[in-house]
């Protein structure tokens, strides 16, 4: 779709209904979206059906055949007024103004203009750029910090990824499976505090196949009515097709990169065309779509980092992980650099600016390089914390990197405090006065 053509936005009742309008309406040859719901028509997690305002009155006819209900609303682009003016003193580049300008006018930014943000080793720019994704993160998604509870059930995997370590490849210690009384009891433990969402993260392991995994999501379906986020990795369609009804919301799998060389390089088991083949079908599932990069990747540009974010926009993604590259031990890559806290601060915050109402968690990686990490991804445009819930006599067994943060609730509270912002009130915690 042209980006300077008057778009409206279709939304939908509920994902499955959403769905089926979106495929009824390309059915009929009209081109459309599926993106975010703008904040100020939707819940965060809902997708809605983006298309040019032309075919806005065809569209309805069609809907109104189905009896489907819909809103439909102009798909108003987000000024930031009164940002040049805040901005007339500082000094910064004619190109870091030219940017600011489309920022305050909500102008889509083009991959060179991400380059130039990404880029700038000016104090003043990198200060400036942190403060519009701050203030463009507390107008979209408020002040409330997400939490959620990741349980790493399994650290067995049939994959060899480059830099992971807990590769097919690593000598570990100690593999181990948790089996389905204990994530229960982890699940449990997340439920006693309030806890919403619980993701359930793995190697790549075939033991738990399909049934099972659908088992065990029924039944904390059941019991917890819990959100639940999967990472598994790789699975075929009608995996997806099956967990999804079995009750996982939301589906986490990272591209890690769009650069195809690099990925197929850093993945000797993984092709890129199935990587975005699955990002596709947890799509069109109506799965709440989890992506995300490294930063600091071997080879890996600036440009690539931009087209990893104009990628994240163009697909509708909701939840975008953004952590970087940490070597861990026993793995063909465990003496390469770090990737830098600060290109990793930059990548949240243009992420902010460029996709908008969507998840961005301060990544257990970046707190891992820097122990106040979560608190300066919360104030360059992050707005989620996932704890580690996994048992502690399995918990050092699954490094992915070297020095993994085991991010408890403790120090999620002190990052909320420490960034002035509010915990959500589904929390129950003895001590949650006095943050909120
Ligand atoms: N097997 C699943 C989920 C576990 S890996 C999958 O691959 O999707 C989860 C995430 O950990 C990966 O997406 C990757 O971004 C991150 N990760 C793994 N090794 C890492 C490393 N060395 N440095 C930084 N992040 C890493
Ligand atoms: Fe396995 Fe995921 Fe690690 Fe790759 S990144 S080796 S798929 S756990």
């Amino acid at each position: 779709m042209n980006n300077d053509n008057q778009k409206v936005i279709i939304v939908c009742g509920t994902t499955t209904e959403m769905l089926k309008a979106d495929s009824i309406i390309r059915d009929n040859h009209i081109e459309v979206d599926l993106v975010p719901t703008p904040s100020q028509y939707g819940s965060i997690c809902s997708t809605s059906i983006a298309l040019e305002e032309v075919n806005k009155i065809t569209a309805e006819r069609i809907l109104e055949k189905i009896k489907i209900k819909y809103n439909i609303y102009p798909y108003r682009v987000r000024k930031l007024l009164g940002l040049m003016e805040s901005l007339k003193k500082a000094k910064l580049s004619t190109a870091f103004q030219v940017i600011m300008n489309k920022i305050e006018m909500g102008h889509e930014l083009t991959k060179d203009d991400i380059v130039v943000l990404l880029n700038t080793e000016e104090p003043k720019e990198i200060e400036t750029l942190y403060s519009v994704a701050d203030r463009l993160r507390k107008e979209i998604v408020g002040d409330i910090v997400e939490i959620r509870g990741a349980i790493e059930f399994s650290n067995y995997c049939k994959k060899s990824c480059n830099y992971c370590g807990i590769r097919k490849g690593c000598d570990l210690p100690h593999r181990y499976r948790m089996d389905e009384d204990e994530i229960m009891e982890a699940v449990h433990q997340l439920v006693e505090m309030g806890i919403r969402t619980v993701i359930l993260q793995s190697g790549e392991d075939d033991y738990y196949d399909t049934e099972m995994l659908c088992g065990l999501l029924k039944k904390i379906k059941k019991v917890t009515k819990m959100g639940i986020t999967l990472s598994i990795g790789e699975r075929s369609r009608f995996d997806y097709l099956l967990l999804r009804e079995a009750g996982a919301n939301n589906f986490l799998l990272k591209i890690e990169t769009t650069n195809r060389k690099i990925f197929e390089s850093i993945h000797p088991d993984n092709d890129y065309d199935q990587r975005i083949q699955c990002a596709k079908w947890l799509k069109e599932l109506g799965y709440v779509n989890g992506s995300g990069n490294m930063i600091g990747l071997p080879g890996q540009k600036i440009e690539d980092i931009a087209e990893d974010i104009l990628y994240f926009k163009e697909m509708g993604i909701h939840m975008i992980g953004i952590g970087p590259f940490i070597p861990a031990p026993g793995t063909p890559y465990e003496d390469l650099p770090t990737g830098s806290v600060e290109m990793t601060l930059k990548a949240i915050a243009v992420t902010r600016i460029v996709c908008k109402n969507v998840f961005l968690p301060a990544t257990t990686a970046l707190a891992s390089i820097d122990p106040d990490g979560q608190r300066k991804a919360l104030e360059v445009g992050a707005n989620t914390i996932m704890l580690i819930s996994t048992p502690e006599k399995y918990r050092t067994s699954y490094q992915l990197y070297k020095n993994k943060n085991m991010i408890d609730i403790e120090s999620a509270l002190e990052a909320v405090k420490n960034s002035n912002r509010k915990l959500p009130k589904y929390l129950k915690l003895p001590n949650k006065e006095g943050i909120q």
